[in-house]
């Protein structure tokens, strides 16, 4: 993603540092910021609009004066969710749809529509459908979370295989030790290790299991089985070998989940 352009010779900022962000050229604000795990985590209320907190306590703080107009022109923002420091997933347009001075916070409704569909602003006016909204709006949320867990775990894995350290960010995966359907399945950095697309495959299908002491076992049937050099190479050449580990001790996958994990690979030959 690039955090800004060129407008007349001069370098623009996308992302303030600040959450709302008005650059100087700008008569409106430009994008509006979330961190996560911050103080004020990004919140989709039950009629699916994301209530987007106020800079400050004063209403009248000239950045919420700026996206209170950029509500009454409806004018599309960038919405930025910071997955770490200077790392940015983005989503546009961003409508504000509401201003709830009590709750100190706007009402943004996000939607996916935008790489479809050209911007019309009228297809993003308070008649669209409260259901259609919720799933548009929560499908955001699905997505920036997955995203967020992806470029955490392939950091966390230093951009490389956990178990054949391939290092193609294009063909790797972030895989979840326990399925995020189940209640151990959040997605934080301990429940995850970057894998290729192989072997995120051969480990979802417990061809391969890892072992709570992080060495790698082949499933005995794959393991004689006669086959080619995929094979050869790409499994069987993994057995015995250690999972390859973060540095830091905290993003290492949790003892709990590896041995839920590997009861589910035990039960499976
Ligand atoms: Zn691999």
């Amino acid at each position: 993603l690039a955090h800004g352009f060129e407008y007349k010779g001069e370098r623009v900022s996308l992302v303030g540092p600040q959450g709302i962000f008005k650059p100087k050229i700008c008569d409106y604000p430009l994008s509006i910021t979330t961190v996560m795990h911050g103080p004020y985590a990004d919140r989709i209320d039950s009629s699916g609009l994301l209530s987007y907190r106020y800079r400050g306590e004063d209403p009248n703080h000239r950045d919420n004066v700026g996206l209170r107009e950029a509500w009454r022109r409806r004018l599309p923002v960038i919405y930025f969710f910071a997955i770490e420091k200077g790392r940015y997933v983005a989503t546009y347009p961003v409508i504000i749809v509401g201003d709830d001075p009590a709750a100190l916070t706007f009402k943004a409704q996000v939607d996916t529509l935008s790489k479809e569909t050209p911007l019309g602003v009228g297809e993003y006016s308070d008649d669209a459908g409260s259901s259609r909204r919720l799933y548009l709006t929560a499908q955001v949320k699905v997505r920036l979370h997955q995203r967020a867990f992806r470029e955490r775990v392939l950091r966390a894995y230093r951009e490389q295989c956990a178990f054949c350290r391939l290092k193609h960010d294009e063909l790797l995966d972030a895989a979840h030790i326990i399925a995020d359907k189940e209640p151990e399945g959040e997605p934080v950095i301990s429940n995850g290790v970057a894998l290729c697309k192989l072997h995120h495959a051969a480990f979802d299908s417990h061809f391969i299991g890892i072992r709570p002491d992080c060495v790698l076992q082949v499933r005995h049937d794959i393991l004689v089985e006669p086959d080619g050099p995929m094979h050869l190479y790409g499994l069987k050449a993994m057995h015995n070998q250690h999972l390859i580990l973060p540095h830091a001790l905290a993003h290492h996958p949790s003892m709990a989940r590896l041995e839920q994990r590997w009861q589910l690979f035990l039960a499976s030959k």
